[in-house]
């Protein structure tokens, strides 16, 4: 089959739109792990991107003036988008409702922060069906659709409703849960049936495989075969093909950015500010699962049992606000407060303070500058898909000197184990002594042991899942869809 172009179907378009003070309104390029993993896929190779431009309906600006904004971010963006509106009840219902109050912290193993309110199911479908009802408007037959994430699992059953039997790729940046839990799910068998749909299911970790495969057996009369990357559910109709894809990161644009001037500039500042002392980073979007008050209690008491590390060593605690106007994500953040504020309270002496905690989005060029300068990374979710602030902080980390511990529950710890110090984040006397193993750490440890990180990172980067995950798709490589300069956006 001759797929002519790549396209991305997900919640969020790659921009955000939001109200400006001269014309009324404004675009940028959106952030988070999807779009820095996508964005220079589809740049480089063409193609279209399908979402939501994150606004209400009833807040958008009049139809010209959002077909002009969105024009103008497929400009910035260098590939096409087109937008799926959403109305008010469907953001609370689908966004808020069935996808970050039920499949969110139930996929994360947080079964007691679901709420299965059966009102969120219906608008769930709706909006499911809106993006399909996009994609049959925007794509041939002969595009290959690649569908993102839990927002989107239903995309598949709708277009195979509306006999659009094109290929669907499917793939699950979020973990997927043991069967105990999938099991609580009111809607499990629909769930699972609409993921059957697919003729490629992505998973993070062959462990998040594996609990999808244990599901299926449970819930389905269906025959699995195979072994190793991909095996073949055999439906009715069809075969699903289910591998796993460790999601990466662009691994030369994070390294060659570490190594310019302006980062080694800033690097610089960061540590003429904070001399005579080793930094510890953990940055993190404001979420629950990114266990960032059980790392500040664990910081705490490395401080507490290792006195020596008091002036030796400072934690800069990145929080990037996400979610603000969720009542539960409020509270996260006055409990880190909190946290931060006892620690200081208790530990700050003349020229040291335990604790910068910045509550705000970065530039690339200041996050890229915190990789580079801090010797220690502490990335300990309580569960995490994959966890790319891991894998870009060594592939910025290139002085070498420096150690990364990380959560055996991020999906990243299935690649980077045999190098990282893994810690489960729920023990926290037991994340206070990794701290101050790395801080003792030998230089030629560190070393030895970051270069097989970045080694690693560098021979499984971006490009190379993307690769993996159209060739298990459709046996073929980026390389066979054509390039920017060719590829005429539709319109
Ligand atoms: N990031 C960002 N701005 C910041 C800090 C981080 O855009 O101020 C990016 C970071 O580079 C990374 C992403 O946010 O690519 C976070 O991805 P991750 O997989 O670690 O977590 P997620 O937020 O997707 O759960």
């Amino acid at each position: 089959m001759a797929a002519n172009r790549l396209v991305v179907v997900s919640n969020r378009l790659p921009v955000v739109l939001s109200r400006s003070n001269d014309d009324g309104w404004s675009i940028q390029s959106g952030s988070g792990g999807l779009v820095t993993a996508m964005g220079p896929v589809l740049r480089d190779r063409g193609g279209l991107w399908i979402g939501w431009p994150g606004i209400a309906t009833e807040d958008c600006p009049d139809e010209g003036r959002l077909d002009n904004l969105i024009r103008e971010g497929a400009g910035q963006s260098g590939y096409a988008l087109k937008y799926v509106y959403l109305n008010k009840n469907e953001i609370d219902m689908y966004y808020y409702g069935f996808s970050n109050e039920i499949l969110w912290p139930l996929f994360h193993d947080l079964f007691s922060n679901c709420n299965f309110d059966p009102r969120y199911w219906d608008v769930y479908q709706k909006a499911n069906q809106k993006f399909a009802r996009s994609v049959i408007e925007h794509t041939d037959d002969d595009d290959y659709i690649w569908v993102h994430d839990y927002h989107l699992i239903l995309v598949a059953r709708e277009l195979r409703k509306s006999r659009m039997y094109c290929q669907v790729g499917f793939f699950l940046h979020v973990p997927f849960p043991p069967l105990d839990i999938f099991l609580k799910l009111p809607w499990r068998f629909e769930i699972l049936q609409a993921l059957l749909e697919y003729d490629l299911l992505g998973f993070q970790t062959f462990r998040d495989r594996r609990n999808f495969l244990d599901c299926v057996r449970a819930l389905h009369k269906c025959r699995i075969t195979g072994r190793g990357q991909v095996m073949n559910i055999a439906m009715p109709d069809h075969e699903v093909r289910v591998g796993a894809f460790p999601i990466s990161i662009d691994y030369k644009e994070f390294a060659d950015f570490a190594c310019s001037q302006e980062v080694a500039d800033q690097a610089w500042i960061i540590h003429e500010n904070l001399p005579r002392r080793q930094l510890v980073l953990g940055v993190d979007r404001l979420d629950y699962t990114k266990g960032i008050p059980e790392r500040l209690q664990a910081f705490d008491d490395a401080l507490a049992r290792y006195p020596q590390l008091r002036r030796k060593i400072a934690l800069i605690q990145v929080v990037v606000p996400s979610r603000r106007d969720v009542e539960e994500y409020e509270r996260l953040k006055q409990e880190i407060e909190r946290l931060v504020g006892e620690i200081n309270g208790r530990y700050t002496e003349v020229g040291w303070t335990p604790v910068h905690y910045i509550f705000r989005s970065l530039s690339r060029r200041e996050l890229v500058a915190y990789y580079r300068t801090c010797e220690i990374a502490l990335i300990t979710p309580l569960k995490d898909g994959m966890n790319l602030v891991a894998k870009e902080y060594c592939a910025s980390s290139v002085d070498e000197n420096c150690v990364l511990i990380l959560s055996e529950f991020a999906g990243a710890a299935a690649q980077l184990y045999p190098n990282a110090i893994l810690v489960n984040p729920y023990d926290m006397q037991g994340v206070a002594d990794a701290i101050y193993e790395a801080f003792t750490m030998a230089q030629e440890k560190r070393r030895e042991r970051m270069r097989n990180l970045r080694s690693q990172i560098r021979k499984n980067d971006i490009i190379n899942w993307v690769n993996s995950f159209l060739k298990a798709g459709i046996a073929k490589n980026l390389s066979d869809f054509p390039h920017m300069e060719l590829f005429v956006p539709k319109q």
